[in-house]
């Protein structure tokens, strides 16, 4: 049995969920045109769509929601949020923002001309859309080794260092308007970047005067196991490691939805006073005044508790060892994953799972129809549903790598028995996998089609 802390809470207050009948089942993802985005959430029982925005608040943010300051102009709950963020980050000026996309929107109008060049180990997919947004070519130059699934690097979302120095050369510094690194990547499978590579990225960027940001989603995640996995930071805390991680950045942005524990909410923060300035002139016009962002006073004051709490040591422990055990006792049992399990989700490899499905009927698919149909378990296709497109030179489709069902697991929300049910539905599925079919699709968009498509069994 793979062993892992128990919850380091109690529950003070509870949210029903409920088991839908098989038949019911049936019905409604017939209903959604086998299309998991399509279900009612109430229909769900166990949701792994997304960690993001979707986890829960302890007593002392909820407290502190009562006590938020709505005053529109320097809120106490502001000076809240900044003492945390000087506290963690150290940058010299910040932001809030309402989430992340929309740091990342501020950002890229201001610093992203047409035919500019932003490198990162791996852009998600609302950095990328920033960039592109504005005429800029978003380049992912993380370690080969992040696309092998079986492969067990520690630090699987480190940059490739001679790739990016190649690219800096063959592309030129001056269109380069910043560069970024994403701990941990989340397109990756939530791997961590170890901190000699922040390191030594930071120290490349700047040797050619390209100006470092570092998109900090899941930087609680990162600095968890730079202290589990990277030898000389074991004694060291979790907040020691994040302040040594942005004492070699020029800025930052987040989406406060994931490891500052709250539902909404973001930030932009900088060092430069001139940049901190246009930033704020694009934020008025767009968001908000600077000492709110979008945000309500109480958002920014749970927000506050929440970049704390994201850091204490037995958060953090639970948190990692929970995502693990589920992603070790998944491969115990025969079924393959992306590997080692990420910080936020585990990526079960359907390609490798269900062999007899060929990659045009979307194994994914097929999976994530049968988890939902036994167990009522929702998971994200992350495969050729997603990223399969036609090739405009030779009209034939072209598939991705690895087709893959995310389950993104929400923070402080489910507990070991509500893992142990679904690692039991998973068991049961693979019992009977053989039998499995895979799916056409009856209706898409032109773009982004994962989010609407309809489906129909084969
Ligand atoms: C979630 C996320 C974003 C975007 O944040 P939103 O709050 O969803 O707008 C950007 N980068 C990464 C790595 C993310 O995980």
């Amino acid at each position: 049995m793979i062993k892992h802390p128990a919850e380091p809470f109690r529950i003070k207050s509870v949210e029903p969920i409920h088991l839908i009948s098989h038949e019911e089942r049936k019905k409604a993802i017939q209903a959604a045109g086998y299309n998991i985005f399509l279900l009612k959430a109430e229909d769900v029982y166990i949701d792994f769509l997304t960690d993001s925005g979707t986890g829960a608040m302890s007593q002392a943010q909820w407290g502190a929601i009562m006590e938020g300051d709505e005053s529109y102009a320097g809120a106490r709950s502001f000076f809240q949020m900044k003492e945390a963020m000087d506290e963690i980050f150290g940058f010299e000026y910040f932001v809030p923002t309402h989430q992340g996309r929309a740091a990342e929107n501020i950002l890229a109008s201001l610093l992203v001309k047409p035919g500019n060049y932003i490198p990162s180990n791996m852009h998600f997919d609302t950095t990328e859309g920033n960039i592109r947004a504005r005429g800029g070519r978003p380049t992912n130059l993380v370690i080969d080794d992040a696309f092998d699934p079986a492969n067990r690097n520690p630090f699987k979302g480190n940059m490739d260092l001679k790739k990016l120095k190649d690219f800096i050369e063959k592309t030129g510094a001056e269109n380069i308007p910043f560069g970024t690194i994403t701990i941990t990547n989340n397109a990756g499978g939530g791997q961590p970047v170890s901190l000699q590579n922040i390191r030594e990225v930071s120290a490349l960027y700047h040797s050619y005067n390209i100006p470092f940001f570092i998109d900090s989603c899941r930087y609680a995640e990162n600095s968890w196991f730079i202290k589990q996995r990277e030898p000389g930071y074991s004694h060291k805390t979790p907040l020691e490691i994040a302040r040594e991680i942005y004492s070699y950045a020029d800025g930052a942005w987040m989406s406060a939805k994931k490891d500052a524990l709250v539902n909404i909410g973001g930030f932009l923060a900088v060092r430069s006073a001139e940049l901190y300035q246009k930033i704020c002139n694009e934020l008025i016009l767009r968001e908000g005044f600077p000492t709110y962002g979008g945000l309500a006073g109480r958002d920014l004051a749970a927000l506050a508790v929440g970049l704390r709490e994201g850091l204490q040591e037995d958060y953090l422990a639970y948190r990692i060892a929970q995502t693990s055990y589920v992603g070790e006792s998944l491969l115990a049992a025969g079924i393959p994953i992306v590997e080692p399990p990420g910080g936020h989700a585990i990526y079960i490899d359907a390609g490798r799972l269900l062999p007899h499905i060929p990659q045009h009927e979307f194994p994914g698919i097929a999976l994530s129809n049968a988890m939902y149909r036994a167990g009522g378990i929702r998971a994200c296709e992350i495969g050729s549903v997603m990223f399969a497109y036609t090739d405009p030179d030779s009209g034939k489709m072209i598939h991705p790598k690895l087709e893959l069902v995310r389950m993104a697991i929400p923070r402080r929300m489910y507990t070991q028995s509500h893992f142990d049910y679904v690692l039991d539905v998973l068991k049961e599925i693979r019992e009977s996998k053989d039998q499995l079919r895979g799916f056409k699709i009856t209706y898409q968009a032109p773009l982004m089609r994962h989010f609407t498509a309809r489906f129909e069994p084969l």
